[in-house]
C-alpha cells in the first residue's frame, strides 16, 4: 500500500519490543499498588506500567520532560491512554522504584489504575474552539482538585469512575459515554448580524448545518432566520456562518450528565442521561459544578455494590430513586419531548431499529 501522510500510523512500528515479543501471550495482571500495573507473560516476562494524570493540554515543555523520564527509565517507552493518562511502560523491574521516587518529586499524581477515578478528558473549551459555552480544561482541573484522593488512591469508589467535560452539546470528548459528563449549554437562540451575513456566509451551508431545520434564508437581507420553536441552541451554525454568535454570559450554563460507559462488562454499553439541566457557568473556579460532581461521586460511593459503574447503580436503584437520594430536583428539563426523541429516549449504544 503507498504510504500517506495522513491517519494514525500502524502501531506495530511504535510497540514496545517487550509487548511486541509477548504479543498475544499476556496471561493476567496485578495492581500491586495504586497507579501501579504488572502484566505477566506466559514466557515469564514482566512488564510494568506506572500511570500519571495528565491535564490534556500541555506545553512542549512538559512533552519533554515526559520524554526525557521515558528515556531514563523506560528505554523510551511511553504512551498515552483513551483518557490521556501517561503511562511508563518498564521492562526492567528494578526501576520502578526509582521512577516513582522521581515522579513523587516533580509532582505527578500517580493514580487512576482499577476501581479509582481516571484521567478527566475534555473538548478544547475557551482555549480552541469558537463553539464553546465554556472553559473545558479549566472546569476540569477544578473537578480533579476536588477529586484527586480518588485518583491517587487516598478514597475508594466502588468501580471504575469515568468523568468527562464537553464545552458544548456538539460533545466532541466522551462525554455520552462517561459515568459522569458536565456538558456546556447555550439556552438563547443564536443572535444574526445580518449585514455580516450576507458579506460572508454561504446561506446552503448555513442552512444545512442546522440539525433541527431551524434555519431559512432571508432572500430579502441575503441573510438567513432562525426560528426559536425548532432551535436547540447546539451552535452549530455559528460553527459554519461567522456572523451567528451564540455566546450568552447570562444565559449560558452547565448540565451534568449520569451513568454512561464504553464497557460491555456486566451490562450493555450505555449512554449518559440528563441528570441537571442548569448550573452557572462560574469560572474561574466553578463552585455549583464543582460541588455537584463531588456529591453525586459521594452518593454513589456510598450507595453502589463493589464493581457496580454509575450506570449499574441507578438502574439497580431507579431512576425515581435515584434523584431521591441524589437529592436533584425532577423538572420538566428531564422529560424528552424533542421530536426526535424515539432514538433519544434509548440509553444503550446497541440500537435497533
Ligand atoms: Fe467545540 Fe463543542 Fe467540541 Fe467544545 S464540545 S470543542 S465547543 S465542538
Ligand atoms: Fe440549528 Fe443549532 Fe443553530 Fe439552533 S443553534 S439554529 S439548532 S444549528
Amino acid at each position: 500500500m503507498p504510504k500517506t501522510d495522513f491517519g494514525p500510523p500502524d502501531y506495530r512500528e511504535m510497540i514496545p519490543p517487550i509487548v511486541a515479543e509477548n504479543y498475544g501471550k499476556w496471561r493476567y495482571h496485578t495492581i500491586p499498588q495504586p497507579g501501579v500495573l504488572k502484566h505477566f507473560s506466559e514466557s515469564g516476562v514482566v512488564l510494568t506500567s506506572v500511570r500519571v494524570a495528565s491535564p490534556r493540554l500541555v506545553s512542549t515543555d512538559f512533552v519533554r520532560e515526559i520524554c526525557d523520564i521515558a528515556d531514563a527509565y523506560c528505554d523510551g517507552h511511553v504512551r498515552f491512554t483513551t483518557r490521556h493518562n501517561i503511562e511508563f511502560l518498564l521492562s526492567d523491574e528494578s526501576k520502578v522504584e526509582s521512577l516513582l521516587e522521581e515522579l513523587a518529586a516533580k509532582d505527578y499524581m500517580v493514580g487512576g489504575v482499577g476501581h479509582a477515578i481516571s484521567n478527566v478528558v475534555h473538548t478544547q473549551g475557551w482555549i480552541h474552539c469558537k463553539s464553546a459555552v465554556t472553559d473545558a480544561s479549566g472546569l476540569v482541573k477544578c473537578v480533579m482538585d476536588e477529586l484527586q484522593d480518588y485518583y491517587v488512591g487516598k478514597r475508594s469508589v466502588p468501580a471504575r469512575l469515568r468523568i468527562a467535560v464537553a464545552c458544548c452539546v456538539n460533545m466532541c470528548g466522551a462525554c455520552h459515554s462517561s459515568d459522569i459528563a458536565i456538558v456546556g449549554i447555550h439556552r438563547t437562540l443564536p443572535r444574526v448580524d445580518h449585514e455580516m451575513a450576507s458579506k460572508i456566509c454561504e446561506v446552503r451551508s448555513t442552512v444545512a448545518s442546522c440539525p433541527t431545520g431551524a434555519i431559512r434564508p432571508n432572500p430579502k437581507l441575503k441573510s438567513i432566520d432562525i426560528s426559536d420553536e425548532k432551535c436547540m441552541y447546539c451552535g452549530n451554525c455559528a460553527a459554519v456562518c461567522p456572523a451567528i454568535s451564540t455566546m450568552d454570559p447570562d444565559g449560558d450554563g452547565v448540565s451534568i450528565w449520569v451513568g454512561g460507559k464504553v464497557s460491555n462488562a456486566r451490562t450493555t454499553p450505555k449512554l449518559t442521561r440528563l441528570a441537571i439541566p442548569y448550573l452557572p457557568n462560574n469560572p474561574p473556579r466553578w463552585p455549583e459544578a464543582t460541588e455537584a460532581v463531588k456529591h453525586l461521586v459521594e452518593v454513589w460511593a456510598e450507595g453502589a455494590k463493589p464493581g457496580e459503574r454509575m450506570g449499574e447503580w441507578i438502574d439497580r436503584i431507579g431512576w425515581e430513586r435515584f434523584f431521591q437520594v441524589t437529592g436533584i430536583p425532577f423538572t420538566d428539563k428531564h422529560i424528552d419531548d424533542f421530536s426526535h426523541a424515539t432514538t433519544t429516549f434509548r440509553a444503550t449504544t446497541q440500537f435497533r431499529f
